[in-house]
């Protein structure tokens, strides 16, 4: 395939870009895979005269090509590639706030988010609000007093509750904010908020981008230059760059992102209505069913519902527990996002640094399970589930 350049990625389909966006055969070997560039540093032809990378906590790339596909996928020209989602949360904090600044952020968002803005930025004289930011009198309100940036996470991890991406962006700009979208739940494949009037979208690579469990990773991808310089900046500044190893495996589980946010949705919508019929369930959401509650809402901003599942278990905690000890198929773990099914009890693992008062502001039950829907047959999760739940 040609060398891609930004103006004909722009014609081409997101399955398309998934797999060719970004990178070329290499024009030595003829490889058709983007090597990993595994080299601390680049030889310089003369001083102050090289091939465009110096080092590779600034630039590597292997990690150069995967920000290119990212870049294509959410339909702007600029991305950074991270360590972790955590590292590349980090590097937009200290690129955009300084001590005296606002943040406001969804009330359900994941954990370390939270953890971050509450335990590490707090100290340095960076406040933060979190808010109910799918209710427009709130979110208005909220917005009255000077603030740097408005964070949402819609779906939000774990309750999927939804923000309306272009109202939020409507708002966050009418106040003078920016406004940043985490689109790890979705994936450019079923969610463009760019399109919608985001500024900046998040993404721990570490979930549906990579897809397979092997990595963790994060990105920034903007369709501001002046943006994107501070975020390069400030990753050259903290050291919180990918590693080329981890943009190489993040380049091959990419490709095939568009075709697993599809199945994994087929999937999570049998295995939600299974669910949703099953007497001992309740409580249970899931965007792609007409009974959830911004069903509307889910149906504009959305291609599909996504691979996540929250509900509860009849009993309480207890029964909620006893479920996720009891699942076989599905894995037990701190994760979301993989071809593997997982499931999770957040008010132990990934929201357990979330204040109580915040968790319940936000509905994190101390029962609620979260459900990522894999890429096994359908009817094998759901079977997994069932003797589960008969215990
Ligand atoms: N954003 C969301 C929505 C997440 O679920 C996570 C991790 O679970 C992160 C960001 C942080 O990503 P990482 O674990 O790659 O640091």
């Amino acid at each position: 395939m040609a060398n891609r350049n930004e103006s004909t990625d722009g014609q081409l389909s997101l399955e398309t870009l998934a797999l060719h966006a970004g990178t070329a055969p290499d024009p030595t070997t003829g490889a058709l895979l983007t090597p990993i560039y595994q080299t601390t540093t680049f030889t310089q032809e003369a001083v102050g005269s090289h091939k465009g990378f110096t080092y590779s906590r600034a630039g590597n790339p292997t990690v150069a090509a995967l920000e290119a596909r990212l870049a294509a996928l959410e339909g702007a020209p600029h991305a950074t590639c991270y360590a972790t989602g955590l590292a590349a949360t980090l590097a937009l904090c200290l690129a955009l706030l300084k001590s005296g600044d606002r943040v406001v952020a969804s009330q359900a968002v994941y954990g370390g988010t939270v953890r971050l803005l509450r335990q590490v930025l707090a100290p340095f004289g960076v406040s933060s609000e979190f808010i109910d930011t799918s209710d427009t009198n709130v979110l208005t309100e909220a917005l009255r007093v000077p603030t740097s940036f408005l964070f949402i996470e819609t779906p939000a991890n774990p309750t999927l509750k939804l923000t309306d991406i272009a109202l939020a962006a409507r708002l966050a700009h009418a106040s003078g904010a920016l406004l940043i979208v985490d689109n790890t739940l979705l994936t450019p494949a079923l969610q463009r908020p760019l399109d919608l009037g985001a500024d900046i979208v998040l993404h721990s690579t570490t979930k549906f981008i990579e897809g397979h469990n092997a990595t963790v990773g994060g990105a920034l991808v903007t369709r501001d230059a002046e943006l994107h310089e501070r975020f390069t900046f400030m990753r050259t500044a903290t050291g919180v760059i990918q590693s080329p190893f981890n943009a190489w495996l993040t380049l091959q589980g990419v490709k095939t992102l568009p075709v697993r946010m599809t199945q994994h949705s087929e999937n999570a919508l049998r295995v939600a209505r299974f669910l949703e019929s099953h007497p001992r369930v309740r409580s249970l959401a899931y965007p792609g069913l007409e009974s959830f509650p911004q069903y509307e809402l889910a149906r504009q901003q959305q291609k599909t519902g996504g691979a996540l599942i929250k509900f509860e278990v009849e009993g309480g905690t207890e029964a909620g527990i006893r479920l996720m000890n009891s699942v076989r198929v599905c894995s037990l773990a701190e994760n979301l996002g993989a071809a593997e099914t997982l499931i999770t009890h957040p008010v132990s693992m990934t929201h357990g640094d979330v204040p109580p008062e915040q968790r319940a502001a936000a509905g994190i039950t101390d029962g609620l399970v979260r459900l990522s829907v894999g890429l096994e047959h359908p009817d094998d999760i759901i079977s997994d589930l069932k003797q589960g739940l008969c215990r």
